[in-house]
């Protein structure tokens, strides 16, 4: 017996943003990212939409890559003083990530961030307020998700936090928004997409729902991700890759992932490698690990990609790409050698731990866990 779950709405397609529009409520916070979102005119635009819907508004930014717990308490301090009763997550996975945090603490304020950590411990929400994500990345999914991942900054270390509570109300998947992406983080969180869907396809707890999504969205990245990097402004690659990203994500949030995600959350704490770029390295070396007890599956995948071997053609795409095919060939990774066996021996003893190892479908042991990092380094 299994539970299948999606959000309650997806809004997709070419201007999916309208329809803020037509939203009803009171007060919405809108949180971000950086700067992209001001930069490129969409934060001004949802603002106008939601005041043409008679919704007051007030901005949460700054959010930073990796979000730390800093930032999440600092978000839910705002939104305790204005009350919204939307919270509305605009920007990459990072923002999707902290928002959902911001407003499971602001529903419960005397919450420690020791407490949700914890599996199944999250409260109910919606008391006070719904959720609307908006992704600006074809990445992570984190708007269908009943995922977050924040950083312990002092101790590097970044927890996934599960539950089916997060999983917004809504989601707007609108590829005029991505659009605006530079190549590198077209193609890094890109490959994300394809993690997502290659890592849920395998794992142990795939059913056949989340497998005809997964296999769609491989299809959908091999076929789109190199024009989309190539080309920003094909606009049918853009939407095909944003679709692909909330297909996989609808089946990874309900058939978890492996140990690609397992390896590539440790090495983003400790080493400050981007998701994406992480996950676009350790993929081929993790399928090769997997081959054998998943060879049905992975079987399934070369003969819809027309492909002798999965593994050489995720490194072929990489390629593509222009992504590094080792961590070493990264320029800025700042480590010593004297450090490498310390980080490595760390590393490993975490990712270890890290929940999506459960439905990896080769169970590994810390010391294949090391062997994947130092063959990918
Ligand atoms: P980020 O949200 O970290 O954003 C990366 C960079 O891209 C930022 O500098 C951002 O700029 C910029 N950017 C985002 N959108 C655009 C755009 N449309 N145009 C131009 N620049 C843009 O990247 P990801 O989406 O890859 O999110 C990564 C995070 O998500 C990690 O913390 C990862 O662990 C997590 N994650 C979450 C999952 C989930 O299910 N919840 C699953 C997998 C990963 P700016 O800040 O200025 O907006
Ligand atoms: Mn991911």
């Amino acid at each position: 017996m299994s539970t299948f779950l999606l959000p309650r709405n997806i809004e997709f397609g070419e201007n999916a943003l309208e329809i803020l529009k037509g939203l009803e409520g009171e007060r919405a916070v809108l949180v971000t990212g950086g700067s992209s979102m001001k930069r490129f005119g969409f934060l001004d635009q949802a603002v106008d939409y939601l005041q043409e819907a008679g919704i007051e508004s007030k901005i949460i930014d700054g959010v930073e890559p990796n979000p730390s717990v800093k930032t999440v308490i600092k978000g839910k301090e705002e939104m305790l003083d204005f009350k919204p009763d939307w919270i509305i997550a605009i920007g990459g996975g990072s923002a999707l990530d902290a928002a959902k945090i911001m407003w499971a603490f602001y529903e419960h304020p005397e919450l420690e961030f020791e407490d949700i950590i914890k599996v199944a411990s999250m409260p109910k929400l919606r008391n006070k307020a719904k959720f609307i994500a908006i992704p600006s990345t074809s990445g992570t999914a984190s708007e269908i998700t009943a995922f977050s991942v924040i950083t312990d900054t002092e101790n590097k270390i970044k927890y996934p936090i599960v539950s089916p509570e997060i999983v917004p109300d809504i989601a707007i998947v609108d590829p005029k928004i991505p659009a605006t992406m530079p190549p590198h983080i077209t193609a890094n969180t890109g490959m994300d997409v394809l993690a997502h869907a290659v890592e849920a396809f395998v794992s142990t707890a795939a059913s056949d729902y989340s497998d005809a999504l997964a296999l769609k969205a491989i299809e959908m990245v091999f076929e789109y991700l190199p024009k989309a990097v190539s080309n920003g402004d094909d606009m049918v690659a853009r939407e095909k890759m944003h679709n692909a990203s909330t297909m996989a994500g609808m089946a990874f949030s309900n058939a978890s992932l492996g140990i690609v995600h397992s390896l590539a959350h440790k090495i983003g704490g400790e080493l400050h490698v981007t998701h994406g770029l992480a996950n676009a390295i350790l993929l081929p070396y993790v399928i090769e690990f997997n081959y054998e007890a998943a060879k049905e599956k992975f079987e399934v995948v070369e003969k819809t990609l027309g492909v002798d071997s999965l593994a050489d053609a995720v490194r072929n795409l990489n390629k593509t790409l222009d992504i590094v095919p080792s961590f070493k060939a990264i320029d800025w990774l700042d480590y010593t050698e004297e450090d490498f066996e310390n980080i490595v021996d760390r590393m490993s003893k975490n990712a270890h731990q890290d929940p999506c190892t459960l439905t990896n479908p080769q169970e590994p042991t810390v010391e294949d866990m090391k062997k994947i990092y130092v063959d990918s380094f």
